[in-house]
Parts: structure tokens; sequence; C-alpha cells
């Protein structure tokens, strides 16, 4: 425990109590803490009790958050202690075959920047890699031309930069193309893959009635002819495919001999020029095995093409990864489709890939929202193949224990009146520039007599305010005009009187700012050192944690990260 002064160990229990159990501690519950870990202090029980009492008047003075941060702060010790006890930990399942550690990827296709979607395999494969030591392979799957944008190859890396995540070596399954025609080659070879010409109707046709299809059973010679024929420009698009061969009894229609390869002419990929194109099934095991993935965690999305691909490695007689499928994941609240993200941008609704209605990583970040908080939701998620739907809230909470120690507090007046206010002498305010670390410092607001507050907080039921960090004012009502006179500068006044305490700005001290929420703009003015946060995340006391997005000479914009 923190502290051998009783004042000091008084005051930091009553707090921790305060934190675990919310409201204001019981004097009993405090003491008792005090005593069974400090015996001699029995003796001075009196002592003891009267210091409880004023012990637990500070912490009741304190707002919840200012009693987190200050635990926090004075006494990091016995904050950790009760997340030990309260915050159920959750640790991701051990994955079988890990002992000699792993080899893991993450698979996306280069059609955009990631988003919250991609996060969850990101993070999982990350954690995983970290937890047992090995690899940790970024593959960009682009063969599909039509699914490539070549703008995403770098947004994927930056994504994940900005993410943190410990990527080992990045490969390009474009580079790759010869590769996969070789495993092709040696597929045929050993009877695992044929060449197709059938129209695709009348495979279909075929396939749902178990049958095969005249080219199933040519001889290899004629399947590697075919084969180079298709890489020699030999075929149109359209006209072959590859297949590989399974069981045309499956119940599965979709699993009945499933295409590997196909021509395409256009789109022009825009890193190779290709004829020939794996299709996913085939290129994804080609690098889990070349690449030696151990491990593959993906969407349960991905359950029917881990059957597809297990054909493969029974063809080719290799030894298939441990698979493990997570269940959906459904995101409400922001758009996701990459096309959808793309045509907005074309079309202007949207400023770009971080706007803040997309669910982008970088959306994420322009909203202050931090990587590892992305990374612990993901994990606190799991791996469970239930399906569940994304909670935001819980991405706020991870948010918040990170942001919270560091963010710097400053006012920021919505909507604001200016009001006169008779009788108070120039003053200087220093409020606290974070409330549990006083060596941060403070900010200075300069009272002459005309201050800003929200227009939202003088309602006729009102007869007093405290403008925080400075002192109370009497609010009198004469006809439905309010009019404001100084009213003293006790904190215990202004509680007695159930007054509000409200942010506030000097008038030439206010900065015209905008706050951009989920439920439209807020137009109002902030404190001047607001200016030099660009790009930081703070909070605006009382209206929640918000990142400096834009500053200029007219003033600052800011979103709205969260509570
Ligand atoms: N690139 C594919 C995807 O993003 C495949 C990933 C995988 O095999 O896990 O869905």
């Amino acid at each position: 425990m923190a502290g051998e002064d009783p004042k000091e160990l008084l005051f930091l229990c009553a707090l921790q109590n305060a934190v675990k159990h919310g409201g204001v501690p019981q004097a009993g519950a405090v003491i008792g803490m005090v005593m069974g870990a400090h015996p001699e202090l029995r003796s001075k029980a009196k002592e003891v009790s009267a210091l409880a009492k004023e012990a637990i008047a500070d912490v009741a003075a304190l707002s919840a958050e200012d009693r987190v941060v200050t635990l926090q702060s004075r006494a990091p010790e016995m904050f950790a202690a009760l997340s030990e006890k309260h915050e159920h930990k959750k640790v991701l399942p051990d994955l079988e075959k890990s002992e000699k550690g792993v080899v893991m990827r993450f698979a996306p296709n280069p059609s955009g920047p990631l988003h919250i979607g991609h996060a969850r395999a990101a993070a999982l494969n990350d954690a995983y890699v970290k937890q047992y030591g090995g690899r940790y392979i970024l593959r960009i799957e682009d063969t599909d031309p039509k699914r490539v944008d070549p703008d995403a190859y770098e947004m994927v890396v930056e994504d994940l930069k900005w993410l943190g995540l410990g990527i080992t070596e990045t490969v390009t399954q474009s580079d790759r193309l010869p590769l996969y025609y070789d495993l092709c080659k040696q597929l045929i070879e050993r009877g695992g893959a044929y060449v197709c010409t059938c129209d695709n109707e009348h495979f279909k046709e075929l396939k749902q009635a178990k049958t095969a299809c005249p080219c199933r059973d040519q001889p290899v010679e004629k399947n590697l002819a075919m084969w180079q024929k298709m890489l020699d420009h030999g075929y149109k698009e359209g006209e072959v495919s590859v297949r590989i061969k399974t069981d045309l009894n499956n119940p599965d229609p979709a699993m009945r001999d499933y295409p590997a390869f196909r021509i395409l002419d256009s789109p022009p990929h825009p890193k190779v020029k290709a004829h020939v194109y794996p299709l996913m099934n085939f290129s994804v095991v080609a690098d889990d095995h070349f690449l030696g993935v151990t491990h593959v965690i993906r969407g349960k999305d991905h359950i029917a093409n881990t059957r597809r691909q297990r054909y493969i490695y029974d063809h080719m007689g290799w030894q298939v990864p441990v698979y493990r499928h997570y269940g959906r994941m459904g995101i409400e609240g922001v758009v996701l489709s990459t096309s959808q993200m793309r045509l907005g941008i074309n079309d202007g609704t949207y400023s770009g890939w971080d706007d803040i209605r997309l669910g982008t990583m970088r959306a994420l970040a322009r909203r202050g929202i931090s990587p590892e908080a992305v990374k612990n939701a993901m994990l606190a998620i799991g791996i469970g193949d239930t399906d569940i739907s994304f909670s935001w809230d819980n991405l706020y909470a991870e948010n918040k224990k990170i942001v919270d120690p560091t963010a710097n507090r400053y006012f920021f007046v919505p909507d604001p009146i200016e009001i006169t206010i008779s009788g108070a002498q120039k003053h200087t305010a220093h409020a606290m520039l974070h409330p549990g670390d006083a060596a941060r410092g403070t900010r200075t607001l300069e009272f002459d007599g005309t201050v800003l507050i929200p227009n939202s907080e003088i309602t006729p039921d009102v007869t007093m305010i405290r403008l925080k960090d400075l002192f109370n004012v009497n609010v009198t009502w004469d006809h439905g005009t309010p009019s404001f006179t100084f009213a003293g500068d006790s904190l215990a006044d202004a509680r007695a009187a159930k007054a509000r305490i409200i942010q506030w700005l000097p008038v030439q001290q206010a900065v015209p700012c905008k706050l951009l929420t989920p439920d439209g703009e807020m137009t109002g003015a902030c404190e001047p050192q607001v200016k030099t946060a660009l790009g930081k995340v703070v909070q605006f006391e009382r209206v929640g944690f918000v990142k400096i997005d834009f500053v200029d000479a007219d003033g600052v914009k800011a979103y709205f990260t969260h509570k």
C-alpha cells in the first residue's frame, strides 16, 4: 500500500473503495481496511476515525472520473489490484501444436484500407505470434485484378503499422505467379487437377447431378498440354479453367471440383502482366504451405474454403495447418463496404478514407481511438465461434483506459452565451491540466467580468452556478431575464446549494471551436491552449474526450471520441 502517513492511507483506501464500488464509502469499511493492513494504528482508533471522516469527505468531493485518475497516479498498485480482481481478463485459448513456435499470417485483399472487420484477424494472429513466438507474415492477396486498388498496397501497410503489429515479413501474391503455375503443373501430374473446357452452365448441371464432366478423365498429358496452352495465351478469357478434383458425391455442390485458375485479360493487373490467375483457394494453399504457415485463424465465412483447401493438401500429401474459425461479427453505425466507401469518396459524400463515418482504421485514428484500444477490444472478443455484434462501448471503454491518464483537460463551451457578473474582482483562475497529475501544471484563465458559458445551463430553475476553478455565481430572475452576481469562493456553499459546476471562458481568451459528433456539429469556443494540442486527444471537461483535428487562425476543429 502506498504511503505510510495514516492520513494518506485513509484517503487512498477510501478512494479505492469508492472506485471499486461507486458512491461514497462507509467509514467502517475504510477504517477496517487500514487497520487490517496496519495493526499498529489500532491504538489510535479515535484519531483514525476522525481522519477517516475527512478522507471520505475529500473523496466525496471528487468526480468519479477524478477518483480514478487520482488513484491511478497516487497509488498505481492499488488501482491495478482492482482490475486484477474485477476485470475478468480474457486469455486467448491455447493453440495445439504451438510448442515450437508458430508461423501465422494476415492475408487481406488490397481493395481498400483496413477496417474494423479486418482488425480481428490482424490482432488475434498477432497476439498468438507474440504468445508463442515465431513469424507473422503479411500476405497481400491480389490475384483478383477486379478487386485491387493500387493505393491499397500502401494503405494496408500503413494501417498495420498504426495498429503496431509485429509483422516479420510481407509477401505479395502477384509476385508469386510462377510458384502457383508450377504447383498447378505438379497437381495435374498427380492427377489432382484438370483443365476444363465445359461452359459454366453445363458444368453446373453436371455438378448438381454429381456427374463428372468429360474433361475430368482426360489423360494427364492432355491436361499438361492444355495447361501450357493456357499459359501461352492459346485460350481466351472464359474458355477454360483449371479444376481441383474433389469428391463429386460431396453433399455440398460448392465443394465439387471447384475452379483453381482462370484466364482474365481485363482489367489489367496494376503490378504484373498476366493472363492466367489463380483463384483464392489455390493461392492461399500454395502460400500457406510454402511460407510454412502453421496456424490459420480466420472467420467462419472461410469454413467452406478450408474444406475446399484440404483437397489440395491431400493431393500433394502435405500437412494441413491448424485452423480456427471465429464467429461472425456484426458492426453497426459505420460504413464498411469498400465499394460503398469508394463511391461516397468519389461523389464527395465522404471527405476521404478517414471520414469519421467510415469504419476504417484511419477513421478511428482520426476520431482519437488508439491502436492499443482496437487491439485490446479485439482480444477481448477473442476467437469464439459464436456470432456477436461488435460493441462500440467496449472499444470506447478500452480507449478511455488509455487516453484518460494522458489527456489534458480544457474548457469547451458549446452554444455559448455571454454573461456579465457583477460584484466580482478581476481574477486569474488556475485550472489543472490533469486532475490526477499536479506536476503537469495549470492553464490560466483571466476573469475580468464577462464570461462565456453554455446556454443550456441557464434554465429558469437555476439560482446558483459555480464556474469551475473560479467562484460561485448567484442567478436572479426578473421577468425571465437572469442577472449574475458574485457569490463567494466556497465550494461547500456551491455543494449545499446543489449548484452545477460548469465550464466557462473569458470572452477575450475564447477561441472559436467546432466539435463534430456522431449526432451533428456543436459550435462553441474553447481555451487558447487547445491550439497547441493539434493531433492529440484532450478532454473537454463535462463534454468528453475529443481529438483536435485542425487548427488555424480562425479557430479549432475537433472530433468527438467518446464520453
Ligand atoms: N484474402 C482472403 C480474405 O481476406 C483470405 C484470407 C484467409 O485465407 O484467411 O478473405
